[in-house]
């Protein structure tokens, strides 16, 4: 909107058709807000917990994903309410700094908003709202570490788990207190059981032997690793070679030969006995290669070099005539493997001069299954490596979060002012992970969280959560299920800051198309 005036003086308002916009303001942004951010929560809630349902999303491509993790749900769903997207945002930030609990933290942040939703209906205003979830989520994050236990990561045994656990063990700097994620490789094949998953000390590449002929099996392989072109330099289009003779044309051919021979020449000098390349190579080079008794890999892509590297001790080079010897990668054994009855192979980089950089391979009857199995890899060696940063464990089951929602609960009754109301808003809101959980596991949610709330005080036993599995204890150390207290206090820090932020809003303007 613009003022302006006319050749009189006389003052005229402009209006531009793009800048019509709509507009939602006080309780009825909040309440617009709030609504969205629920139905985004609501979706991920059948899938907490050990028997959560598994969502299939189809993306505009047709590529089908089979998956209960909630940050991979939320980055496929493709949303484009605002708020929603500040819920997906929030489970992002939850992988990205913990790498697990990232359906949790949605579904509390759902429950929170919910429960201020009952709030600003009975008048109360929502800074008050935001200012009482702030001081209770404070207090449940100090419960949490006061009821948090020590754990020795490596007591764990389940097999996949226990993948998970040795892969981040061999990679960890246990002085430091640091791991590095970068040197686990997660690869998948199609075929196979899920149980045949194992964990490989060293490096697999989905690549073989660019010729059939060339050597299965290399020891104490000395490994040029190239991201150059490894062939002859080809004429570009912009260089003019006059051929009219045929020996002109074969002196060019032998010309072009003898520069691919002295190329492998100079990998032979060096010492060499496998060459890796990002990019590829003719038949006639692959041939000559072959001849020539010096092995190679090509189209291996850079990331996968850049571990090859790592793992090896070599450097990667990048011009062809930067290689030396000290740049060679050093692996005790190189061997292809083939799979089944079909020409698949693969190439196993094994018993490498630097040992820390290891392949977890894991196997399952189709891709869907693989990309599942990768994305629960994925969060069982985030939580590894969160527990070798710090080995401090709340128990799980929703155990933890009935004795922070106790907590919190007690709390509110110290608290003279409106907050209070906020405060034991925030405790109920805690409850929503066990009654989700219970829900999923086919419980009767309200009768089984209120036995095991009386539980946890009259028998003062903080680890009682929900069993899931019907197992026939609710004792969740009997059951071994815990997080990380890092990764619980994040859930709740990160549902709080969001809702609070959403409270605040309380004007949306929109272009009208929306
Ligand atoms: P997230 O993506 O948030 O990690 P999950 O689907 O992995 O979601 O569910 C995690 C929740 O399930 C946690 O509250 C955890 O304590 C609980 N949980 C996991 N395994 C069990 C079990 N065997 N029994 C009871 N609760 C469990």
């Amino acid at each position: 909107m613009a003022l302006a005036f006319d050749e009189y003086g006389r003052p005229f308002i402009i209006l531009r058709e793009q800048e019509k916009k709509s507009r939602l303001q006080g309780l009825d942004a909040q309440k617009a807000n709030i609504a969205a951010g629920k139905s985004v929560a609501r979706i991920l809630r059948t899938s907490l917990g050990p028997k959560g349902m598994d969502k299939m999303l189809q993306s505009p491509d047709g590529d089908v994903t089979i998956t209960n993790d909630g940050a991979t749900i939320l980055e496929l769903m493709d949303v484009d309410n605002q708020i929603a997207k500040l819920m997906v945002e929030l489970s992002r930030s939850q992988d990205y700094d913990i790498g697990d609990g990232t359906t949790g933290v949605v579904v509390l942040a759902g429950s929170l908003l919910e429960q201020a939703e009952k709030l600003l209906e009975r008048g109360i205003h929502p800074i008050r709202i935001a200012e009482g979830y702030e001081m209770a989520s404070r207090i449940a994050v100090d419960h949490l570490e006061s009821i948090s236990t020590k754990y020795d990561v490596s007591r764990c045994k389940r097999a996949l788990a226990e993948i998970a656990v040795k892969a981040v063990l061999a990679v960890a700097d246990l002085e430091r207190k640091d791991v590095n994620l970068d040197l686990i490789k997660v690869e998948g094949k199609v075929g196979g059981k899920l149980e045949d998953t194992e964990l490989v000390q060293g490096i697999i590449v989905d690549k073989d032997m660019s010729h059939p002929q060339m050597p299965k099996r290399i020891e104490d392989a000395h490994i040029a690793i190239l991201t150059c072109p490894f062939e002859p330099p080809k004429p570009k289009t912009k260089h003019k070679v006059d051929i009219d003779t045929v020996e002109k044309f074969q002196t060019l051919r032998g010309q072009e030969q003898k520069y691919f021979d002295d190329m492998v020449q100079k990998c032979k000098d060096v010492g060499a006995t496998l060459v890796i390349c990002q990019w590829g190579f003719d038949d006639e080079a692959n041939h000559l290669l072959m001849q020539r008794e010096l092995p190679a890999v090509r189209w291996v892509g850079g990331v996968e070099l850049e571990l090859i590297a790592i793992a090896t001790g070599g450097r990667i080079v990048p011009r062809f005539q930067e290689l030396t010897t000290e740049k060679l990668g050093k692996a005790g054994l190189v061997r292809e493997k083939s799979f089944g009855t079909t020409k698949d192979r693969m190439l196993y980089i094994e018993k490498c001069a630097n040992s820390k950089a290891v392949t977890i391979f894991i196997r399952g009857g189709n891709k869907m299954m693989i990309e599942e199995t990768k994305r629960s890899i994925h969060d069982a060696l985030c939580v590894a490596r969160n527990l070798i940063i710090n080995n401090s464990i709340v128990y799980g089951g929703g155990s933890a979060e009935i004795s922070c929602s106790i907590a919190v609960d007690a709390a509110a009754d110290r608290h003279p002012g409106v907050e209070q109301y906020a405060i034991r808003a925030f405790a109920d809101a805690l409850d929503a992970i066990p009654l989700a959980l219970a829900e999923n596991s086919g419980l009767p949610p309200i009768d089984t969280l209120t036995v095991v709330k009386s539980q946890h005080v009259k028998e003062n036993n903080s680890r009682c959560g929900i069993d899931c599995n019907d197992v026939g204890t609710n004792d969740m150390k009997e059951q071994n299920v815990f997080e990380t207290l890092i990764g619980k206090q994040q859930q709740i820090l990160l549902a709080t800051q969001v809702v609070k932020m959403i409270l605040k809003i309380d004007d949306v303007i929109t272009p009208s198309e929306y």
